[in-house]
């Protein structure tokens, strides 16, 4: 009878779990793109089953940990009860022994550590709102293995007293039951979302074909304004969210005091697919426009969340909305934007003439079927002082090195600032013409000194019929120092290395950098440094944009890099360089910030 009973409650758990599950579902679907077909196994393992980003920190990856090791053993060890499956899972008697108390001690600590943290909560658990409902749900837990702990000892010296088991067993059941209907839902989801999470890392925005034939009837997509505008994937990202607030830790723009912060972004919009507001275009208003613009595209949110989320993804579709259906975007980032068109890059009021770089070198001109490296010119570098130095110092390098190179006629921009600001029409343009200008020079290699030129060639130009290999200048130096062919002579300087965004997070260009620096000085890390490292507030056209907050982005970068003690910190990207120069010049006369190049030829030629 007691079987019975138990059945028909397991039945009741599963319909339970079944309606939650095609609840969310449901929601998902409401996407205008469908789910990615491709499951990313690596993801799955480390992120979904290894739980790897939650040893970030590492008592909450311990905690998280036993919870899931408790769990799995306690699974084990109530199917030995069930008749003719306890027939094929038997551990034997030690397992029912110790097995069982053992996996409810691992859970009791990590649900009274959970607990713990929710009554006690840390500044990211809080920033926004909290999730509700994760506390209920924690007591109940607490509840389920408590009964079953204390049960199992009472019925050593009282075998007769049967209750314990029930209110543990219905506990359980309860918390099953409920998990589809809850915060809880992480425990599927967070393990599925990162199952379809794409393969390459960062931040990719989908192409847009503005030539495509549309039904009847039916308005290109130009970003969004709410929910249905967005992929499926990125509403079941909404789903998966514990909103706990590691994308906020992370997150520049949040932590200099500005009106973006990720969590919040992420929590709106869960609360509107919660509510059935997918069509509701309150969100983009509700979101806010200073926020949209805030996000620098640094990534470091997606690579922070345990769940696999991308809340950058999310945030650049509402600014592409802002200012390809609507036309709005901060003035300083419309200026940049207006250049773009009108000059084709986005520096303006700058009086430099392009060439300037050039003086006292004698630059190459790339030459078809003749010439193997291109060495791109971007934007920064010909209407910038500080990102020529990097040029000219890379000019240098590549003759010390007997390299084949040139470069282009005239000025260069890849477009990735419009890209990043939302003006995908002219970043198409601009990637056309360029393409076409390769094309016609039968260009295969590319060198560039920039990461945002790199990350553009390398993610989005062969979505428009790129076809080359690009190689960051870091890469590159990397690999002639290795060969030989630069030979620099390190010296007992302290050197930091601060990581671009658009190398590291963006395309996992982590050690090349550092090897360099170490072939020149002695390397000094930052605290967060590689993927963890903290942006230099540029992306995202947030060089051109208005800075606001409680605190500019690249000084809070420079502060942590001066406080290694280091002499120098290196880098290699343009931007990063211009922006940490710029607040370096606040601490001192000296000039502290250089590209990489600069002091691979000052280690040589001395
Ligand atoms: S997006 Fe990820 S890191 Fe951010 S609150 Fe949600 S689950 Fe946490
Ligand atoms: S990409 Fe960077 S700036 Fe943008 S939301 Fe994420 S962490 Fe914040």
């Amino acid at each position: 009878m007691k079987y019975a009973v138990m059945l028909v409650v397991v039945l009741l758990v599963a319909a339970s779990l079944t309606v939650g599950l095609r609840r969310i579902r449901r929601q998902i679907a409401l996407g205008a793109v469908p789910l990615p077909a491709e499951i990313n196994g690596d993801a799955l393992l480390k992120r979904g089953l290894l739980l790897s980003r939650l040893f970030k920190r590492p008592a909450s990856g311990i905690a998280h940990l036993l919870l899931v090791l408790g769990a799995v053993l306690e699974l084990f060890a109530h199917a030995q009860y069930v008749p003719y499956l306890g027939d094929v899972i038997d551990f034997g008697l030690w397992f029912l022994d110790y097995g069982r108390e053992l996996a409810a001690i691992m859970m009791l600590a990590g649900v009274v550590f959970m607990l713990l943290r929710r009554f006690f909560p840390p500044e990211r658990l809080t920033a926004g709102k909290a999730r509700p409902g994760f506390t209920g749900m924690n007591i109940l837990l607490l509840l389920a293995v408590t009964f079953g702990l204390v049960g199992s000892q009472v019925n050593v010296v009282l075998p007769a007293f049967v209750p314990w088991w029930w209110l543990h067993g219905l506990l359980t059941l309860a918390f099953i039951a409920l998990v589809a209907h809850t915060p809880m839902s992480h425990i599927v989801l967070g393990p599925v979302n990162s199952a379809l999470a794409p393969r390459r890392p960062g931040i990719t925005l989908p192409a847009i074909d503005f030539e495509a034939e549309l039904p009847e009837g039916e308005d290109l997509r130009l970003g969004a304004s709410k929910l249905a505008d967005l992929s499926q994937k990125s509403l079941l990202d909404f789903s998966a969210c514990l909103w706990c607030g590691r994308c906020h830790e992370a997150c520049p723009a949040a932590q200099t005091g500005k009106p973006l912060s990720p969590k919040k972004i992420m929590l709106t919009c869960a609360e509107y697919l919660a509510q059935g507001r997918a069509q509701d275009e309150g969100l983009i208003d509700e979101l806010g426009m200073e926020a949209i613009f805030n996000c620098t595209s640094c990534a470091a949110c997606v690579e922070e969340c345990p769940v696999s989320n991308n809340p950058a993804e999310v945030v650049l579709e509402f600014r592409r909305h802002f200012v390809m259906s609507r036309s709005e975007m901060p003035e300083t980032m419309a200026a940049a934007n207006a250049n773009l068109e009108k000059r084709g890059h986005p520096f303006f009021g700058t009086a430099a003439n392009p060439d300037d770089w050039q003086q006292g070198l004698d630059v190459p001109l790339f030459e078809a079927g003749k010439t193997e490296y291109l060495l791109w010119i971007g934007c920064s570098v010909a209407y910038e002082e500080q990102a020529q130095r990097a040029a000219r110092a890379m000019v240098r390098l590549l003759e010390l090195a007997g390299i084949s190179y040139g470069i282009l006629e005239g000025p260069h921009c890849t477009g990735d600032p419009a890209k990043m600001m939302g003006n995908e029409m002219q970043f198409v343009d601009m990637a056309q013409a360029n393409i076409e200008e390769f094309r016609e020079l039968e260009v295969r290699k590319v060198i560039t000194v920039c990461a945002h030129c790199f990350n553009s060639f390398e993610r989005y130009y062969p979505q428009l019929g790129g076809n080359w290999e690009t190689i960051s200048h870091a890469v590159f130096i990397d690999r002639l120092v290795s060969e030989g062919k630069l030979l620099p002579r390190a010296s007992q300087r302290k050197i930091t290395f601060h990581d671009p965004c658009y190398l590291a997070r963006h395309n996992d260009i982590v050690e090349p950098g550092r090897r360099v620096v170490s072939a020149l000085g002695q390397l000094v890390e930052m605290p967060r440094s590689g993927k963890d490292g903290f942006c230099c507030g540029a992306g995202g056209g947030n060089y051109w944009g208005g800075q606001g907050g409680t605190a500019r982005i690249s000084d809070v970068r420079i502060e942590e890099a001066l406080a290694t003690g280091a002499e120098r910190v290196a880098t290699a990207c343009s931007f990063c360089q211009l922006m940490l120069t710029s607040s370096a010049s606040k601490h001192s006369e000296e000039r502290k910030v250089f590209d990489i190049a600069e002091l691979m030829v000052e280690a040589i030629e001395g």
